[in-house]
């Protein structure tokens, strides 16, 4: 043995193997029985084709474009006011990509076929657990369009280029373009929950245009081609869209004071903007601008809850991969009973996060045609919106750590997922907001409520936690006087009981009957890995594995 080979004291043993690319679609059996159950699998191959995109290429893009941030070009070299974001080549294409495939308009694409939405949450889904930051701009963009069909003479120009699949970043007239993105703009510096403290003005011009003098304090994906943005009218507070372009070509009075620098969602350039009198053409009616807006949002919050179920998924499908192949103590960490315990109740949120997800999307699907789903879909969002949202990043955290302290390391990718864990649950309305927006529903849209129970009623007879949860519901909402300062806890066992009960159809009783022993029957603690030695294991950490 030579000296050299002597001091070769250390060979790599006992760790996981690259996760490798895997199709996010075929081999995640969990979506694709809750895409098929709402209606969406129509769309599989379509879907199959872009889980190869996300669980591959996309995945390893997901990587560069977030160690590459982007930048503000507030001025060319010359000096000239330019208010440009600067991305890294993987940023771009994650985008082509996401475009390419309907992230931000495979619904409107595919309106007249039932179960648009549901097929395009998959994609959605999927998306986000290759690169969250993106998942911003593609979901203003594909839920401007309710909003945008107010004014049919602006749609007739933006809807057709938001729906192109191709990707589109040049500074050009949207007239010019083979694609656009659209962004959103309400939250001012003194108030954002509450935009009737906006101070942006809306000022009329003689040819039935406005200018727009103000500032917004949050404006995400400051590179799109035109903002819905809120601003006031005499008549009250109005929707306007805002193109980057002027008419003539020129750039519009939209000054890029700065991009935030955010705890994660480093990919995605959200910005502080000043408007200087930006041109822009009213959208909805004048003093309509919240009720016009909200038809955007009702669309960003459930794909708040599509993303942060991704996020759920990406870091189970991380910790079950690790597990699976790093042993201690003699034995690989999946097959140690407490670990089991972890794994098969991160499996069980997962389950439960997804179930609803794909359930709203089915309801926001059918709801111009059915008033009862629609119904559902307006107390759902909420409800999904705050739970799903806040359990992420406890969930995520609980998966990161199945890594040890490889979870606690860029390269793992498990960081990521943490960072961006807390976001959609403060964006888009955060939690409190959401909790009040169900108690709004309540009190204004009755059929909401009627909604919500006949949807836990189709379950009925299912699980006995489950009944016992749904007769409590029922005496908590009568009870108003306290309902408000109760709505946390109230509108967190409404979104049990709306998982539980989509379970419960959904007829696989050990999921089902494990996630109502746990979450509604009380045999479970208050962190993951409390599940009671009644539930099996094994067939929850079966159906979360990769199938293929
Ligand atoms: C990364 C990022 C990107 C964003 N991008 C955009 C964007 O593109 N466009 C845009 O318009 N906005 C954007 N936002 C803004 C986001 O939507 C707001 O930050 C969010 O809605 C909360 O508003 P706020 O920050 O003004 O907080 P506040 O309204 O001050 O709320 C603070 C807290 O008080 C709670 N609260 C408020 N009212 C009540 C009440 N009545 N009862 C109990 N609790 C209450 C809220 O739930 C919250 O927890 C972005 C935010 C982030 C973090």
């Amino acid at each position: 043995m030579s000296l050299a080979e002597q001091f070769i004291t250390h060979s790599v043993d006992n760790q996981a193997p690259p996760q490798g690319h895997y199709n996010a679609y075929l081999s995640d059996r969990v979506l694709r029985e809750a895409v098929a159950r709402e209606g969406g699998d129509w769309a599989d191959a379509h879907l199959a084709a872009f889980g190869a995109v996300t669980g591959g290429e996309m995945m390893d893009l997901g990587f560069t474009a977030n160690a590459h941030r982007p930048e503000l070009r507030a001025f060319d070299r010359y000096g000239n006011r330019i208010d440009e974001v600067e991305f890294h080549p993987a940023y771009h294409r994650v985008m082509q990509l996401g475009m390419q495939y309907g992230v931000h308009a495979y619904a409107w694409r595919n309106s007249d076929r039932t179960g648009a939405h549901v097929a395009r949450a998959a994609l959605a889904y999927m998306h986000n657990q290759a690169e969250a930051g993106t998942a911003c701009p593609l979901t203003m963009t594909h839920s401007a369009v309710p909003a945008l069909l107010h004014q049919p003479d602006l749609a007739e120009l933006w809807v057709p280029r938001i729906n192109s699949y191709e990707y589109d970043p040049r500074v050009l007239p949207a007239a010019q373009k083979s694609g656009c993105m659209v962004g959103m703009g309400m939250t001012e510096k003194q108030g954002g929950s509450d935009v009737r403290a906006n101070t942006t003005r809306a000022y009329p011009q003689a040819d039935g245009s406005y200018e727009i003098v103000g500032h917004k304090w949050f404006f995400s994906a400051p590179m799109c081609d035109a903002w819905l943005v809120l601003a006031y009218l005499d008549a009250g507070l109005t929707c306007f869209l805002m193109p980057k372009l002027r008419p003539d070509g020129s750039r519009n009075a939209i000054r890029v004071q700065r991009l935030k620098d955010k705890l994660g969602d480093w990919s995605n350039a959200s910005s502080e903007v000043e408007f200087l009198g930006a041109w822009a053409q009213r959208v909805g009616g004048e003093g309509r601008g919240v009720a016009t807006i909200l038809e955007m949002v009702a669309l960003t919050r459930l794909d708040c809850m599509i993303g942060s179920a991704g996020l759920i998924r990406q870091s189970l499908v991380q910790a079950l991969h690790h597990t699976a192949h790093r042993k201690a103590f003699g034995k690989r960490l999946i097959d140690q009973p407490l670990m089991r315990n972890v794994l098969a109740d991160l499996a069980l949120e997962s389950e439960g996060a997804t179930a609803l997800t794909f359930r709203v999307a089915r309801a926001v699907d059918a709801s111009d045609r059915d008033a009862a789903e629609g119904a559902l879909a307006r107390i759902a969002t909420a409800i999904g919106k705050y739970w799903i949202c806040k359990r992420c990043p406890p969930a995520v955290n609980e998966a990161q750590e199945c890594l040890g302290g490889a979870g606690y390391v860029e390269e793992t990718g498990m960081p990521r997922l943490y960072r961006q864990a807390p976001l959609n649950s403060i964006w888009e309305g955060s939690g409190n907001i959401q909790c009040l927006d169900v108690l709004r529903a309540l009190a204004k849209e009755p059929d909401t409520r009627d909604a919500f129970f006949a949807e836990l009623q189709s379950a009925r007879g299912g699980n006995a936690d489950l009944d016992r949860e749904v007769a409590w519901l029922s005496q908590a909402l009568d009870d108003v006087a306290t309902l408000e300062l109760r709505s946390r806890m109230v509108v967190e066992r409404m979104a049990l009981a709306l998982q539980a009960a989509v379970l419960v159809r959904a007829g696989n009783a050990g999921v089902a009957d494990a996630f109502c022993a746990s979450r509604l029957g009380g045999e479970h603690g208050l962190n993951f890995g409390t599940l009671s030695p009644n539930v099996a294991l094994e067939p929850l950490i079966e159906r979360a594995t990769l199938a293929v």
